[in-house]
């Protein structure tokens, strides 16, 4: 299993990827490409579903990461077919920290038309009230994940066929979900009515492709073709290509602006933007709302960087490397000693002394989650020499938990909960501390006009406290959503 990354404890994580093939050759390696692209979103395990016409479907699952694995040709070669669907994990709701392989998707169920695989990222919020009622009926679930309600409610449909048997399924999920599924002959994608998760179409040769980024089309050669729209269900078979559905009452989009943000990749596009130039705008919405005298703007690489750069563009201060990433940090000097796992953020990141001696240091970081993370920061450039740190964030404060598919600690752990915006600079000990507003957030994605009351055309819930489904599962915990005074 790949090592805690030093910022684990200090940053949202995106839960998984999905990736899926029809109508190549060999498709299970094309997947293996796609997850390796979709790596960003999940490192703990993946794994690869394929069929081939008379030998049937086969798997592989794996903990680590999918270089490490799926470039194998001895495993490839179990995994024959132009048909394959694939999934990158961190873990997701109900084994966080102690994943089994079992957890590992795509899960696949055997129905009485025939086999299908499915493989799922997002939060499904009213899992374990399905999880009960589906062993109350006697189900087996063979995983802790939520995701595998999915197959079980599929195997009680009384439908005909998979794709009806699916729609059936996802009818009774609520949350987030962007799914990618296979049976014997079909590719299909689904995504929740309000599309809280990516999920894009792309067409390579006479083959389809369905991705969770379009970074991950890019690396196959894949010409970006749509967007699948929230509520759409497509089914696509190498014969008749692709055919729509809305299975969902309609409802309005809202997709989580924290992709724009951080999950994505910045060379993805997400609804006709660049997720690069986006971030770029929100650094100049920052140097617009939080402008501060001081000589060098840096980032926090690497998600800091697109947002550094725009602050730089707009405030005419200096952009520089102040904080130099070692790109090669691995497993080999994090697992040995608890020695050398507490020295945590250095082993990743090391300060620019020479440049940032006596200088007055504008920091731009992607969020401020627990603020360990910026605290050791912060201590590094002191001791490094600055004058002055002044922390610039790219996100607004993010004081509510994500039930849709991200990992964040409980409410009481995040500090924008408990702590006002000064008190937070008191605690992270530096000069200044300002967060992007919401409504520049909301410029900074193309909303002019900022965010309507309400919210409405993204999810924010992190930031807001105002979910756009009820987190049902979490409210029978005694999770407690805004109060009319928050
Ligand atoms: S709560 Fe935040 S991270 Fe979760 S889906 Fe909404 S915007 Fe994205």
């Amino acid at each position: 299993m790949p090592p805690a990354h030093p910022f684990d404890d200090d940053k949202l994580r995106e839960e998984c990827g999905v990736f899926g093939v029809v109508g190549l050759a060999d498709a299970a390696n094309f997947v293996a490409l796609g997850l390796h692209a979709l790596q960003h979103r999940g490192q703990e395990a993946g794994g690869i579903v394929s069929h081939a016409a008379g030998v049937g479907f086969n798997s592989a699952r794996r903990f680590g990461y999918v270089r490490d694995n799926f470039t194998k040709a001895s495993l490839m070669e179990t995994l024959p077919g132009p048909l394959a669907i694939g999934h990158v994990r961190y873990s997701t709701a109900g084994s966080k920290g102690a994943t089994q392989i079992r957890d590992v998707q795509p899960f696949f169920g055997e129905f009485s038309m025939g086999g299908a695989a499915i493989a799922h990222n997002g939060n499904i919020t009213n899992a374990d009230a399905l999880r009960r009622e589906l062993i109350d009926r006697g189900s087996i679930f063979q995983s802790s994940s939520d995701s595998e309600c999915i197959i079980h409610l599929m195997a009680r449909s009384l439908q005909r066929n998979i794709p009806e048997r699916m729609k059936d399924a996802l009818r009774r999920c609520e949350g987030a979900f962007s799914v990618v599924a296979m049976t014997r002959t079909k590719l299909i994608g689904v995504r929740d009515p309000l599309g809280v998760r990516p999920l894009v179409l792309g067409k390579v040769g006479d083959g389809w492709v369905l991705s969770s980024e379009t970074c991950a089309l890019d690396i196959i050669g894949a010409e970006f073709v749509r967007e699948i729209e929230a509520g759409e269900m497509v089914v696509i078979t190498e014969e008749d290509g692709v055919t729509s559905y809305f299975p969902f009452e309609r409802q309005a989009a809202r997709f989580c602006i924290f992709e724009h943000v951080y999950f994505s990749r910045p060379d993805s596009i997400i609804g006709g933007k660049s997720v690069y130039d986006t971030r770029r705008n929100i650094g100049v919405e920052l140097a617009k709302e939080a402008p501060v005298d001081a000589d060098l703007v840096c980032p926090v690489p690497d998600s800091g960087t697109p947002a550094a750069i725009g602050y730089s563009q707009e405030s005419g201060i200096p952009y520089a490397m102040g904080i130099i990433r070692n790109q090669y940090m691995g497993r080999t000097f994090i697992e040995p000693t608890e020695q050398i796992r507490n020295m945590g953020v250095r082993l990743k990141l090391n300060v620019n002394r020479a440049l940032i001696r006596d200088k007055r240091v504008i920091l731009v970081d992607d969020s401020v989650v627990r603020g360990t993370t910026s605290r050791k920061i912060k201590e590094m450039i002191l001791d490094a020499g600055a004058a002055e740190v002044h922390f610039r964030i790219a996100s607004p404060p993010t004081a509510w938990p994500c039930f849709y598919g991200v990992d964040t600690p409980e409410r009481e752990k995040l500090l924008a909960a408990t702590m006002s915006e000064e008190e937070m600079r008191d605690h992270l000990g530096v000069d200044s501390l300002k967060f992007i507003s919401l409504d520049g957030l909301y410029r900074a994605v193309g909303v002019a006009e900022g965010r309507a009351p309400g919210g409405k055309r993204y999810c924010d819930a992190c930031f807001s406290g105002e979910y756009p489904v009820a987190p049902s599962d979490m409210l029978d915990k005694g999770f407690q959503l805004k109060t009319a005074a928050e």
